[in-house]
């Protein structure tokens, strides 16, 4: 048996479907274990219609609080009591926390892209930064460097009705960030807005496994010194968005250091203290 549980040990869930192949149970039981902290880390299958339900379920137990994933994100931010400023604009929670019977939710993702590109040594403070994309993980890269201060953001996107309505909450709440949308069908100001950007983010599936030999960006031209290129994608790490930028020189960025720190924001907001992310790391490499 679990010597670590004990009456006092506190709930924290992870709701959504499918949650089987989640790798948060692992990282947040091991850092529990590891700060000595009363927590436990359990997944549960809940549906985007039973969202509301499972939510009342937690408040009842006393649970901590939950991770959110899909496709409970948007259902959670519209049951808990109160949002943060991040999930207020984006309407989506992956991450609530229970404060004494009260559910508040926060998006991490944004949060976790933000300061992986800080451990990598950069800010997006006052950057000109173009995003590609305008889905869940987009949305919420684009609003977190609009709330850190960015100075510009280019949002292209497929379907460019999408990228326009996240440029429009953004404007509405961080007035000092200029905000546009762009279809990412017209080439020339992709190239355009690339040449004069300090910051390129891939927040699209585009080049995810199995799909390796694509890319957001077939015109490699506008790649340039300074320039950082950093994605949304895991798998593969290496994306060829990313390939392509480093052999032209451009520092890179992978997107699983965006996975780390979004569960390491949270982590931070249930338990109050930073999550082992070192120990964690050298833990996972020796599995
Ligand atoms: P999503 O909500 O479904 O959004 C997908 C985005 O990709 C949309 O902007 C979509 O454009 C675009 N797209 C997809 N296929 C396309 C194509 N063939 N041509 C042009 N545009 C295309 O997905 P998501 O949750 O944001 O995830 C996006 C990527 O981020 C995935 O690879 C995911 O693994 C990764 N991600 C990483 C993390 C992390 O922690 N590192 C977290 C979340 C997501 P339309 O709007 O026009 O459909």
């Amino acid at each position: 048996m679990e010597k670590r549980i004990d009456g006092a040990t506190q709930l924290i869930c992870l709701i959504g479907s499918p949650v089987k192949h989640s790798g948060s149970p692992l990282m947040h039981n091991f850092c529990f274990r590891h700060n000595d902290q009363n927590f436990a880390y359990m997944a549960f299958e809940v549906q985007e219609e039973d969202t509301a339900k499972a939510l009342e379920a937690l408040r009842l137990l006393g649970a901590r609080g939950c991770n959110a994933t899909m496709p409970c994100k948007t259902a959670t931010a519209k049951a808990v009591d109160e949002l943060s400023p991040a999930a207020q604009i984006i309407g989506a929670c992956n991450t609530v926390v229970n404060e004494n019977g009260k559910l508040i939710g926060h998006i991490t993702d944004g949060t976790g892209f933000v300061c992986n590109l800080r451990e990598n040594g950069v800010d997006v403070k006052d950057q000109k930064i173009v995003v590609i994309g305008a889905g869940g993980a987009a949305t919420a890269i684009a609003v977190e460097c609009a709330l850190e201060g960015c100075k510009s953001l280019v949002i292209f996107n497929r379907t460019v009705s999408k990228a326009a309505a996240i440029a429009e909450k953004i404007e509405k709440a961080v007035p000092g960030c200029e905000v546009k949308a762009v279809s990412s069908e017209d080439k020339a100001a992709l190239k355009e807005e690339i040449l004069a950007a300090d910051i390129l983010i891939n927040g699209t599936s585009i080049g995810m496994a199995p799909n390796v030999d694509a890319t957001p960006v077939e015109d490699t031209s506008a790649f340039h010194e300074g320039l950082v290129v950093a994605d949304a994608i895991y798998n593969p790490l290496e994306t060829r968005l990313l390939r392509e930028a480093k052999e032209a020189g451009c520092k890179i960025v992978t997107g699983d250091g965006m996975l780390l720190w979004q569960g390491a924001a949270a982590y931070k907001l249930w338990t109050g203290v930073e999550m082992p992310v070192e120990e964690f790391r050298k833990f996972k490499a020796s599995l």
